[in-house]
């Protein structure tokens, strides 16, 4: 058996492995793979079900209701609400994201080890080097093809061309792309690489089970040790995981903490750190069609200013999202979407300085997150930057969508206007948040980590933490390449941690 359908579990079913994971998204599932790699009999539990290409609803919103989680509508709360945007189902964001691959930067691997120096033997950069390469390798991670960039790609290349600042075709991991534009809804042909089609498999053939709709509730623990996980299957039956050699947590920034918290982990900066790249956005209007729904959903990005802490990418939505961005009301609002074929959105994702905290509130997962005024102004730059772009690629105007400010704007001194003097509460701006870290900091110290440089938890032996919640900052790129690179060595050290003898390769056992 390599498959748990968890909407068919309708009785209390008990399973056992030496290696329990938790989630089954980029972290999940490339720790998965190694695991199971190293021969350790290997379960992974989802909260989500399956989806096979095909599946994926077609309209945006049916899409975003199947398969993100909250129906894709998770808040942070703070001075200003934000959406935060996370897949529920097997392959957690990968299926539904814009397939963007980046390498974990040096110059923020560097900042890790300035903070705490005993990162740089326990993580050596060449192992994660090394590590991604493979990773790369296995996802068919390269430049989007020309052929399928489209015109909202190229329009990008052509503005910052103009501006001078450095730009270059995305690198993703798709294979055979036709440029439909519907990656954040799930590639309807199954063309994006993602993590439930690459590393999941692999890990399923390396004899890895998947127990798909079944949400754990609980770490089990017993004297200083975690023993395995309870939780509920779709089907409403209690499931029970117990684990032979390591737990491992990776449910996402969010829920790993969480979870920890719902457990009774809660010591040290548990939920603390949480950090992300809220991303604001900008529309414009060319006199040509540009189609935005045509080609690679994300194929070009400009580079030039991540040393201000922004990274600007084309975007792709589904037109009823993209509608919700045209300004006016009536009549005038019913133009603009008559328009849609002239219409663009271009994105800045912030490296945004401030922390929020993951709570658990009467068993409910609350995120808190206001930007400092220094991130707010790092939202009026990217804009800035991204109007002039635009406009030097032709748009007769831009639209910021920022509350109190000019709907459109058709000059650079406008945009300058709103770089130095737009409103300065984050509230003004249209953002979303799709990257999150930092919730259960890695450590070499135990009083601020919530594990070790080994991935393990400080206080319950055979508790491991894979996902982005250990990274000791956010990248300021995509981060699920980074993300898997590092869960491939907390699972190298769980396996080899917890018993230095290779254990054997088991089937699941399932009472
Ligand atoms: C719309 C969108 C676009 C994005 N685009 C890109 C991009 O182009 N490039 C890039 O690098 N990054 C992108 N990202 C971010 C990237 O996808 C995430 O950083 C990455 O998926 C995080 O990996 P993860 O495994 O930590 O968490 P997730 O991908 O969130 O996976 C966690 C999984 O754990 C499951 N889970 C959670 N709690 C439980 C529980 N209690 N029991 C059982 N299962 C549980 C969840 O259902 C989920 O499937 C995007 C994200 C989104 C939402
Ligand atoms: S751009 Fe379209 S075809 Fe290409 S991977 Fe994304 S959804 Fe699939």
């Amino acid at each position: 058996m390599t498959r748990v359908d968890g909407r068919d579990v309708r009785a209390p079913l008990s399973l056992e492995a030496d290696v329990v994971i938790v989630g089954s998204g980029p972290a999940g599932a490339a720790a998965a793979r190694e695991a199971a790699r190293l021969g350790a009999s290997t379960l992974v539990l989802e909260e989500g079900r399956w989806f096979a290409p095909g599946e994926f609803p077609l309209s945006s919103f049916d899409a975003m209701a199947a398969s993100y989680r909250d129906m894709g509508a998770s808040v942070v709360l703070g001075a200003a609400p934000t959406p935060y945007v996370q897949g529920r189902m097997v392959g957690g964001s990968s299926p539904i994201n814009g397939a963007i691959c980046w390498r974990l930067p040096r110059d923020v691997y560097d900042e890790w080890v300035t903070a705490d120096p005993a990162l740089g033997d326990a993580l050596p950069f060449d192992e994660i080097e090394r590590t991604t390469s493979e990773v790369e390798a296995r996802l068919e991670v390269r430049p989007t093809d020309p052929s399928v960039a489209g015109a909202k790609n190229q329009l990008l290349a052509r503005g910052a061309e103009a501006l001078g600042l450095a730009h270059r075709p995305i690198r993703r991991n798709v294979s055979a792309c036709e440029g439909l534009g519907r990656c954040m809804q799930g590639c309807p042909g199954g063309r994006k690489l993602s993590v439930d089609a690459t590393l999941l498999t692999d890990a399923e053939r390396d004899g890895a089970t998947v127990a798909s709709s079944i949400e754990v509730t609980r770490v089990t623990q017993e004297r200083g040790r975690a023993t395995g996980v309870v939780g509920v299957s779709a089907g409403g039956a209690r499931v029970t995981a117990r684990a032979r050699r390591a737990v491992v947590l990776a449910a996402s920034a969010v829920q790993t903490p969480a979870l920890l918290l719902k457990s009774g982990l809660s010591r040290g900066p548990v939920g603390h750190h949480f950090q992300c790249h809220p991303g604001v956005s900008m529309a414009g209007r060319f006199p040509e069609p540009v189609r935005m729904w045509e080609g690679a959903t994300q194929g070009h990005e400009v580079t030039g200013l991540r040393h201000e802490g922004l990274k600007f990418e084309a975007l792709g939505f589904g037109l009823a999202v993209m509608s919700s961005r045209l300004p006016g009301v009536g009549r005038a609002f019913a133009r603009e979407v008559d328009d849609l074929a002239h219409q663009l959105d271009w994105g800045a994702a912030v490296r945004a300085e401030a922390e929020g905290r993951v709570r658990v509130v009467a068993e409910r997962t609350v995120v808190t997150f206001t930007p400092t005024a220094r991130d707010v102004a790092r939202y009026r730059r990217g804009l800035r930057v991204l109007g002039e772009m635009m406009l030097a690629a032709g748009a007769d105007h831009v639209a910021p969508g920022v509350r109190g400010f000019a709907p459109r704007v058709t000059s650079v001194r406008e945009l300058l206007d709103l770089e130095r003097s737009g409103p300065t509460s984050a509230a003004a701006y249209t953002a979303a948040i799709t990257h999150m870290f930092g919730t259960c900091r890695m450590g070499s110290r135990p009083r601020d980590s919530v594990v070790g440089l080994d991935f393990a938890h400080h206080d319950a032996a055979g508790l491991y933490v894979a996902d982005s919640s250990v990274f000791p900052s956010n990248l300021g790129v995509n981060p699920q390449v980074p993300i898997m690179a590092v869960a491939t060595l907390a699972a190298r050290r769980a396996v080899g941690a917890v018993d230095p003898t290779p254990p054997t390769r088991r089937r699941l056992d399932l009472t």
